[in-house]
Order: structure tokens, then sequence, then C-alpha cells
């Protein structure tokens, strides 16, 4: 695995934000810029994104598209500002954004509470629903969403009282140029891995904060994976790298990982 500035040619993930959702000064939110030679896609849109985005001189007709894995605000809480980030910039090229169906309207609701409609943001804003399973056809790339239980507690326990809130959560499975390459966000139990990784995947990159670290090494390790990154770290295992990154290699043995810090960039 290889960690540069400028790996631009290949496909390669940047990572704008590996928290955890905690307030912390040194990570942001879940952000990642997934780049496949012809698809670049957004994934999460945390709190930190615009500024991160803007450092990297990327152009804002950069962004093909936009995943969100689900509505906690780590995930979501950026994106008003993003796009108006896009508006003020002068994007021009169309944008879609996928997201799970239940909560569209309201994100689309916020866009208008920040003062964004549509027609100020001078490019075409689409809206799609993610449906589990439904391979998203990009050029030269496949995006699959899984569904995880990372939000089936918190549906169980306030669903009868906020039948508007959406409490679907997605992982995704990236399939360009004969790869495939997989991306947990949160997950709420190591069964929601196993969509992810029936097949080889040649990256994985992976959340740890949300499953117990000793069944999810062990799934790991069992699994056909090429490299993991792992993102997302529980405050426990983030206060004490070099303790996680031995438990890690005790668990994974042989199997190539790195834990990613905020704005470096992997090549997939
Ligand atoms: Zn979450």
């Amino acid at each position: 695995m290889s960690c540069s500035a400028d790996d631009s040619h290949g496909a390669n993930i940047r990572c704008f934000g590996v928290g955890d959702g905690w307030p912390a000064a040194d990570r942001k939110p879940s952000s990642f810029l997934f780049r496949f030679r012809e698809t670049t896609l957004l994934v999460d849109c945390g709190d930190g994104l615009s500024s991160a985005y803007k450092a990297t001189g990327l152009s804002y007709d950069a962004v093909d598209q936009i995943l969100i894995s689900h509505f906690h605000s780590d995930h979501v809480g950026g994106l008003s500002m993003f796009l108006q980030g896009l508006w003020l910039e002068r994007r021009q090229k169309p944008l879609t954004i996928h997201a799970p169906a239940a909560g569209l309207a309201a994100l689309q609701a916020w866009l208008e509470a920040t003062l964004l409609p549509p027609e100020l943001l001078g490019f075409p804003l689409h809206w799609r629903p993610l449906v589990a399973g439904e391979a998203l056809k990009f050029e030269g790339l496949n995006v699959t969403a899984y569904p995880t239980a990372h939000l089936d507690s918190l549906r169980h326990r306030l669903q009868p009282r906020y039948p508007a809130m959406c409490f679907d959560a997605f992982s995704f499975v990236f399939e360009a140029a004969g790869k495939r390459i997989a991306h947990t966000a949160d997950i709420g139990t190591v069964e929601d891995l196993k969509p992810l990784l029936r097949q080889p995947v040649e990256v994985l990159v992976c959340e740890l904060a949300h499953v117990a670290a000793g069944p999810l090494l062990k799934t790991l390790a069992d699994s056909p994976i090429g490299k993991v990154i792992f993102i997302h770290l529980g405050r426990e295992f983030w206060s004490d790298l070099p303790a996680t990154e031995a438990l890690i290699r005790r668990e994974l043995g042989a199997m190539p990982f790195v834990i990613a810090r905020d704005g470096e960039q992997f090549a997939l």
C-alpha cells in the first residue's frame, strides 16, 4: 500500500475525515474522496469537508457523485456547506446525491433552510435513493450499496415516536478496472461485512468503532482481503495507536493494513 501526496493517476482514496463522531481536535468526522479512472465520488460529508476539499486544490467540478451512507451528523453535517462552496465556486456540472430514501426529503428541506434552493446553485442537482443490492453504473465504475444494522437499535427505540426519521444505513462496494473495493461506513454487527467480503476485495476501508474489535478482526483475518485501511476508530483505539496497531497486527497476521489519518491518500 502506498501513501503519497501525488498518487493521482491510479484509483485512490483521500481521507478528509477519519473521526468517530465525537468532537476531536485531531480528526474530522467522516468524509472520503474516491477517485477512479473516470469517476470521482465523495462518500459522506462530515463537518470540515469544505475546508479539507479546498486544501486539495481540486476543481469544484471534480466530484461526479455524492454517496451518503446514513444520516448521523458526522456523515452528513458538512453537506450544505460543501454545496454552498460548489455554488460560490461556480460549479457547472450536474451532481447527483445518493442517500437513504427515507431521509431525502429532510435533506432537501435542510438545503432550503440553509438558503440553497436548486435554482440558486447554478448546476443541476439530482437526488437518488440508495437501493439495497442495486448496482449503480457510472463511467468505468459500478457501486452497490448494502444495508447495515448500524441504526437498528436506534430504530427500535425511536421509530414509533419518530416515524419520519431515517434509520437506514449502507456500506458500499466499488467495482472498477477488475478490482473490488469495499467501504464499510458505519456497521452494526460483523454480519454486515458478509456481502462485502463474499468475493475477494483488493482494499477494505473499515470502521473500528461500532463492533467489538475481537470478532471484527477475526472476520477480516479469515476473509479474502488484499489490504485494510482502518478509519473511524473508537476513542479507546485512537488514543493509543501503538497498542491498536499491535492488536491489529496480532489478529491480521501478514495481511497489510494501515490506520488512516486525516488528509492521507492511499492507492486503491
Ligand atoms: Zn453512524
